[in-house]
């Protein structure tokens, strides 16, 4: 759904929840700037778009202070002396030269990464790679661990897949199949458990309504602080 304001168009991305009350249409801009629109099944287009023209200036707003700060947001150049994270700690990056195999290591404060040349799309392959591992066994170790909390899920975990997504940290399929952004690895330990358990619950509660909240508050009594400390991060952890 797409809404003019002033001389810009704001697009706004409609979720259906049939949890959701009739009459209450609620509006979220992500840190990426995606403004998602959680409305009831029953409610109709019209009574969508009257309720969004009500928040518009906010909404525009938000997307103005997010445009600002990212013209601040540094551009990588994969070279030594930039800054890197692996579990929510910065690291910098050392590249060295002239190596046959690439190997990336974590060695005191530097994640060193040796490659067959400093082009930088060669050390952005071999950083992506090697968080891609790192995501693996430790996304496979919290998953593990936070699953034995869920009753649900401590006799069987879901199956997960990893794949780079843009806009999110994770998503859960109505087959009950959970997809983890790599990225997230990145990420302190505290935020991967969060989107580990708000995953998990959308096998409870495929949607986000009170009673998928509920859940979540259950098991994770912080996870405002804790989305709003993941937020914070996403630009500074993009690799
Ligand atoms: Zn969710």
């Amino acid at each position: 759904m797409v809404l003019p304001y002033g001389d810009t168009r704001i697009a706004f991305d409609v979720r259906r929840q049939p949890g959701r009350r009739r009459q209450s249409v609620a509006v979220h801009v992500e840190p990426n700037g995606c403004v998602l629109v959680d409305a009831p099944v029953t409610a109709n287009d019209a009574e969508i778009r009257t309720a969004l023209s009500k928040r518009l200036r906010w909404v525009h707003d938000r997307l103005q202070e997010i445009h600002e700060r990212r013209k601040h947001v540094l551009v990588r150049e994969y070279v030594s002396g930039e800054s890197v994270y692996y579990l929510g700690r910065r690291y910098r990056l050392k590249v060295l030269p002239n190596t046959e195999e690439p190997a990336v290591r974590l060695r005191g404060g530097y994640l060193q990464v040796a490659v067959g040349s400093r082009n930088p799309d060669a050390v952005r392959f071999a950083l992506e790679d090697w968080y891609r591992e790192q995501a693996r066994r430790v996304l496979g170790e919290r998953l593990l661990e936070v699953c034995q909390q869920l009753p649900w899920v401590r006799k069987q975990l879901p199956s997960t897949a990893l794949r780079t997504m843009y806009a999110r940290w994770g998503s859960c399929s109505p087959q009950g199949r959970l997809t983890l952004n790599p990225a997230l690895v990145r990420a302190p330990r505290e935020c991967i458990d969060y989107v580990l358990i708000h995953e998990l619950c959308h096998l409870k509660r495929h949607d986000h309504s009170r009673h998928f909240y509920r859940l979540l508050d259950a098991y994770v009594p912080s996870w405002q602080r804790i989305k709003h400390r993941l937020d914070g991060l996403a630009e500074k952890i993009a690799l």
